[in-house]
């Protein structure tokens, strides 16, 4: 038999495991895992995607600079997209004409709805009200999982949308009897300037102001924003550069950010991980993540683990299993979490909320509906404790 030198060695060595890689895959998961997972999947500039003269939902964009005659660069997110004339971003939403640039989302959501605050999920926020909802399409990431995709890696004129600039969103939230309007469901970072305007107006009206966002974003546009916003969700999409890029492709240094710049400024919010299997369900991770929530935001900030089901370019992966959230959950209130939440999993212990200090159930929820309400105020009916969050009018 012929020997093998050491370099023959390694290879013969690399390639016989790398032929076992794919049969743990499948498996593991059923033969739904990429085969070839590229290490990051972050949009690009569309080059020469722009139409050729703004249209009627297009809006000059906010916190953009020129660079030379007539190239433009977005200061709304970490991508910092640079667009020669015709160019479109990476969102999708926003092009330059002229050396102008122009977002094209601008009075024309593609979804309207009126939703309970709890599906956002908004626990510790205005309670059994609801929200006004919109989204314009585009997005800044890329996420092999995402759950809007219909709208959220089209562009604005691509999709079925309906005419409503900010005065007339304001309107219809008030004719609803909405408590507050929800930026939301694709990632209302891309459609900044129509997110924006109509928060302005909206808070003139005493209505409140919400985003439901990836949270990544730039500090400045956000500390701007934050002027207007009542409360937020921020997906914290993993606790790991690496799959961010991979699974998402953005970075989790911005969204940590975000998080600190919302802190600070006084906004409510709350925080939600979506576990997704063979990448986002790493207990260590977990741990790691809690750990960081408590050492910089504290013990307060509602934590959701969300389950996945299969979706997109994941549609062949396995639902989150139900032991797994349960074990998150666990993990972050060993950490020092006190408001951790299952969602996506009817009638789990988690979707309830229990006052931290005597255990009692405060608030039951059967799917979006509360059926049970144990605050007195801002106090917990049974020990009087303060619960962290906004429960009635705010002050
Ligand atoms: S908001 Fe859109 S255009 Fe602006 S930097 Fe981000 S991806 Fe690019």
């Amino acid at each position: 038999m012929q020997k093998l030198d050491r370099r023959q060695f390694i290879y013969c060595g690399a390639a016989f495991l790398g032929s076992l890689t794919p049969c743990y895959a499948f498996w593991r998961f059923g033969g739904g895992f990429p085969q070839t997972v590229p290490d990051d999947i972050r949009g690009h500039v569309f080059s020469g995607g722009a139409p050729q003269k703004p249209w009627k939902w297009s809006h000059e964009g906010f916190a953009y600079k020129k660079l030379g005659k007539d190239k433009v660069v977005c200061g709304i997110c970490p991508h910092h997209c640079v667009l020669h004339p015709g160019d479109r971003s990476v969102c999708r939403s926003k092009v330059n004409i002229d050396g102008v640039l122009y977002s094209l989302a601008y009075g024309n959501p593609c979804a309207v709805h009126i939703d309970p605050i709890e599906k956002k999920p908004l626990y510790h926020f205005l309670p059994r009200t609801t929200a006004f909802s919109i989204a314009a399409a585009g997005c800044n990431l890329r996420c092999l999982n995402c759950q809007n995709w219909e709208i959220s890696q089209f562009k604005p004129e691509d999709v079925r949308h309906v005419d409503l600039f900010p005065s007339a969103v304001v309107k219809r939230a008030q004719s609803s009897r909405a408590r507050s309007i929800a930026y939301t469901y694709s990632e209302p970072v891309t459609f900044f300037e129509y997110m924006f305007d109509t928060a302005r107006l909206a808070r003139r009206q005493g209505i409140y102001n919400l985003l439901i966002s990836a949270g990544y974003i730039n500090r400045r546009p956000l500390k701007a924003l934050c002027r207007v916003l009542d409360a937020a969700n921020i997906n914290l999409k993993s606790f790991s550069d690496a799959i961010y890029r991979r699974l998402n492709g953005a970075r989790l240094k911005p969204v940590l950010d975000t998080f600190e710049t919302l802190q600070e400024q006084g906004v409510h919010f709350e925080m939600t991980n979506l576990v997704v299997p063979g990448y986002v369900d790493d207990a260590d991770m977990v741990r790691r993540m809690c750990t960081w929530i408590v050492a910089h935001l504290g013990p307060d900030r509602p934590l959701h683990f969300l389950r996945f089901f299969p979706r997109y370019k994941l549609d062949r992966l396995p639902p989150t299993p139900v032991s797994t959230l349960t074990r998150f959950r666990e993990i972050a209130m060993q950490t020092g979490i006190r408001y951790v939440y299952v969602g996506n999993v009817p009638g789990h212990p988690g979707n309830h909320t229990y006052c931290h200090h005597c255990k009692k159930m405060l608030i039951e929820r059967q799917g979006f509906r509360v059926p049970t309400y144990n605050l007195v105020g801002s106090r917990c009916r049974f020990c009087n404790t303060v619960i962290p969050g906004v429960w009635g009018e705010k002050g």
